[in-house]
C-alpha cells in the first residue's frame, strides 16, 4: 500500500479512498469543513460535525458515511479510524490499517493546542505519518493560545473603553468562534457577520453553544463586539462603524507588519488553529512513525526539522516523490 499525490489530491494506492480530494472523487475521506478541503464526492467518509458544516456550504451531500472518533470500521480489506485533530469543531485524522498491520496517518489540519471549541487531537500512533506542515518553518513558534487570547480581551476592553467598536477579522469557520467563545464567556456581547454567525449557531446545534450573539445588520450596539470575515473588510465595508479599530487574529501575525497589510487591520494577534513548528516535530514524534511524509505549506522546512531530529522525513510535492511507499 502506498499514498500518492493525484491531480485532486491524495489517495491510497490500490485503494479506493482519497484524502480531502479537491474534487469529485467516488470516496474520500474529508478531513474538516473548511472551503479547501472539501467538494462533492460520490461517498463521503467524515465526521459528523463535518459532514453538517459541509452541508452548510454546500447543501445535501449524497452517500455521507459519519464516522465517530475512535471506532474503527473496515473498508475491503482496509481498517480505518479518525481520531480527533484539535483544528476546528469536528475536525479529524484518519488511520489506515492495513492487512499485515502497518498503519499509516493522515492528519489533515491539525493543532495541539488546548480549544474552546473544538475536540482536543489525539497522538495517532502509526507507522507512516502525513502531517501538514502550514506552520512548518522553524521561524513559527506560537506564544500559549491562552496568553494571545488575554491580548485580544484587553485590546477588545482598550476600545471599548474609549468608545470605539472593536472589530476582530477572523476565519468564519473556527477561528472565529474560539475567540468568541473566549469574550462571550467573559461577559462580552457579540454581533457577527451573517457568515459567521451561521456557523457560530450550527457550532451550538453540535453541542458549542456561544451566547450572547447576534447577527449584524450594518449597526453594532455601545460594548458590542464585531465578528467580521478578513476577505470582506475591503471596499469601506465597515466604514459607517466609527471609531472603530481593527485585529486580524491569524497565524501569519509572526511575520510581521504583512498581516495587518495584507488584511487591512490595525493590529494582527497570532491565534492560529494550526499546530506551530516546535508542535508539529513534538507530534510526529508522539506517534512513533518510522517514516513522515509533509504536506502544504514549509514542507521541505519541516522535513528538514523532523530529520535533524533523526527521523526519516521528506515532503511530499516534488515530482519526483510521487510515489511515496
Ligand atoms: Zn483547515
Amino acid at each position: 500500500m502506498s499514498v500518492e499525490l493525484r491531480r485532486n489530491g491524495l489517495h491510497v494506492t490500490g485503494t479506493p479512498l482519497s484524502l480531502d480530494a479537491k474534487r469529485k472523487s467516488p470516496l474520500s475521506f474529508v478531513s474538516h469543513a473548511h472551503s479547501d478541503h472539501i467538494a462533492r464526492h460520490e461517498r463521503i467518509i467524515a465526521t459528523a460535525a463535518t459532514l453538517r458544516l459541509m452541508a452548510h456550504r454546500l447543501g445535501n451531500l449524497s452517500a455521507p458515511l459519519s464516522v465517530p472518533y475512535g471506532r474503527p470500521f473496515a473498508l475491503g480489506p482496509l481498517t480505518l479510524e479518525l481520531l480527533p485533530a484539535g483544528h476546528v469543531l469536528g475536525s479529524a485524522q484518519i488511520r489506515v490499517t492495513r492487512e499485515d498491520g502497518k498503519r499509516i496517518v493522515y492528519t489533515g489540519d491539525i493543532s495541539l493546542a488546548p480549544s474552546l471549541t473544538a475536540e482536543p487531537a489525539q497522538v495517532a500512533e502509526c507507522d507512516v505519518l502525513v502531517i501538514e506542515s502550514t506552520f512548518g518553518h522553524p521561524r513559527y513558534v506560537f506564544p500559549p493560545r491562552e496568553e494571545v487570547l488575554g491580548q485580544v480581551e484587553s485590546w477588545v476592553r482598550r476600545h471599548l473603553e474609549r468608545g470605539a467598536v472593536p472589530v476582530l477579522l477572523a476565519y468564519a469557520l473556527g477561528k472565529s468562534q474560539e475567540a468568541m467563545k473566549y469574550l462571550a464567556d467573559r461577559g462580552f456581547p457579540l454581533v457577527a457577520h451573517s457568515s459567521i454567525y451561521e456557523v457560530t449557531k450550527l457550532y451550538g446545534e453540535l453541542g458549542v453553544p456561544i451566547e450572547p450573539l447576534r447577527c449584524y445588520e450594518g449597526r453594532v450596539e455601545p460594548g458590542e463586539v464585531l465578528f467580521f470575515p478578513p476577505h470582506l473588510n475591503r471596499g469601506g465595508a465597515l466604514a459607517p462603524l466609527w471609531p472603530r479599530a481593527t485585529a486580524v487574529l491569524t497565524g501569519w501575525a509572526l511575520d510581521g507588519a504583512g498581516a495587518t497589510r495584507r488584511y487591512n487591520a490595525d493590529v494582527a494577534f497570532p491565534l492560529s488553529d494550526h499546530a506551530d513548528c516546535p508542535s508539529l516535530v513534538r507530534y510526529a514524534k508522539a506517534t512513533g512513525a518510522r517514516d513522515v511524509i509533509t504536506l502544504h505549506g514549509f514542507a521541505e522546512e519541516l522535513a528538514e526539522v523532523l530529520r535533524g531530529h533523526g527521523l526519516d522525513a521528506r515532503a511530499l510535492g516534488a515530482p519526483k516523490q510521487l510515489s511515496l511507499l
